[in-house]
């Protein structure tokens, strides 16, 4: 058997019921497949695989609050500290009800390499717990937050592990799980990223996901004869990714013409409108529901259905596994010319395979939506200096990691004869600066 097929069985038998985890590991190490062949012998010498897919270290923990009728609950919390070859781990913390160590380890993994692919010196971590702070109220969701960083704050630092924000945690929640570190621990340091600009935020973070998708996409269509301008863009989710994607994608020149939630989905023939989306989203915290008193025009759809509205460009921004084989399908047959990832791993493997046998410009999360953690990254240089960057500096940054992403994942698919496949030219990419960091350090 195959080094590459080995690692793959050993991972599904030695974690069991990790669908997501099993994904993820077969999404990589099937792209690196030439790589690995080419050094199979050393690789095998020094266990590299089998290091690299073992967490470096992982916690899970009890966390207790008190809901506002005095009644206990009682989720679970977890962090995965997976890989610190380049720098300190980093990764967002999700909360949502369907969080389990599985999912936090498939986003582990796949931010290894994401953050690899920055160029900056940050290792991969993950964490979350199954929290849902939809529906809670500011104090309950407090008292979770507080609860959960009594634990955390004993794993995390500036220096070792920086987490931040993913869905279900945006800057409430990265507001008072700063507070109790630093109650707890007594230092006002870095330890957290995406905070709030009045104690240590950056300017930009907000914005870099979705901006940082729009940048790479563009860059990806120059490069293939092809631009932004004039084209119908398909958004899926409604959170901070997407609403930042589809405000970058208006500004390129785009029409931005859906969007959805995990109830149902909107089509807004006009271009859907930033303003009453942010107003929805961000400050009453609604459903999309109520997208039609704003835009009398447009169209709700319950369930799912995104993917079958004809559009050039594809940008889904929700959560895993969103776009099926069937989805792909009904996007290439209505001519879709380009799919740039927001969210982490929202194709399926079937629908990825689609995409490139059918030639469709594919941008994988790891790249396309690496600008959020790369501007986690200035947010941490800004913090070590005590200084704060101009909203310009930060975005020209932001703009050339992703132009930087492009041409890494592009070189490296053409150095191993796959010219046009991002998916196998970024898990080389990011896979190269891992091995080469581990390899300098010895077998830790
Ligand atoms: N959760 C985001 C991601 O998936 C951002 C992580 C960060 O900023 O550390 O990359």
């Amino acid at each position: 058997m195959s080094y590459v097929d080995e690692i793959i069985a050993l991972v599904e038998k030695q974690n069991p019921a990790e669908p997501e985890f099993h994904q993820a590991v077969k999404e990589v190490l099937e792209s690196l497949r030439v790589v690995i062949e080419a050094n199979e012998q050393v690789y095998r010498k020094d266990a590299l695989l089998e290091r690299i897919v073992n967490p470096e270290r992982q916690f899970k923990f009890r966390v207790p609050w008190v809901d506002d009728n005095g009644q206990v609950h009682v989720n679970t919390g977890y962090r995965v500290q997976f890989n610190s070859a380049i720098g300190p781990y980093k990764g967002g913390l999700r909360l949502h009800p369907s969080v389990n160590l599985g999912i936090i380890k498939f986003l582990g993994f796949e931010q290894i390499f994401k953050n690899s692919l920055t160029g900056l010196p940050i290792g991969g971590g993950k964490g979350g717990s199954d929290f849902d702070p939809k529906g809670k109220s500011d104090r309950e969701v407090m008292a979770f937050c507080q609860s959960f960083m009594t634990e955390l704050c004993k794993y995390i630092g500036a220096d070792t592990d920086v987490p931040a924000g993913d869905i279900g945690t945006g800057a409430r929640e990265i507001g008072y799980l700063f507070g109790q570190y630093k109650r707890i621990k007594g230092v006002y340091e870095g330890v957290l990223t995406g905070k709030g600009l009045t104690y240590g935020g950056s300017l930009v973070r907000t914005e870099a996901t979705g901006y940082g998708l729009l940048y790479l996409t563009k860059e990806m269509l120059k490069c293939n004869g092809h631009d932004i301008k004039g084209k119908t863009i398909l958004i899926s989710g409604s959170g901070n990714v997407a609403i930042y994607a589809a405000q970058k994608a208006k500004e390129l020149g785009g029409k931005v013409v859906t969007v959805s939630d995990s109830n149902g989905w909107v089509y807004d023939p006009e271009g859907i409108d930033i303003k009453a989306l942010k107003e929805i989203k961000e400050v009453k915290r609604e459903r999309l529901t109520s997208y039609k008193n704003y835009r009398p025009q447009s169209e709700y759809h319950e369930g799912k259905g995104v993917w079958t509205v004809k559009g050039d460009i594809a940008l889904p921004c929700a959560t895993q596994n969103e776009l099926d084989l069937e989805d792909a399908k009904a996007l290439v047959a209505n001519g879709v010319i380009a799919v740039a990832e927001g969210a982490n791993m929202p194709s399926t493997l079937e629908a990825t395979q689609y995409f490139l046998t059918h030639k469709v410009l594919f941008a994988p999360g790891k790249a396309a939506n690496a600008g959020g953690v790369a501007t986690s990254a200035l947010e941490m240089s800004q913090n070590s200096e005590r200084l704060s960057w101009t909203f310009q500096e930060v975005d020209s940054k932001l703009q050339h990691i992703m132009v930087n992403i492009f041409h890494s994942m592009d070189e490296a698919a053409k150095r191993y004869n796959a010219e046009g496949n991002y998916v196998v030219g970024a898990n080389i990419a990011g896979f190269e600066k891992i091995v080469e960091a581990m390899n300098a350090q010895g077998i830790v």
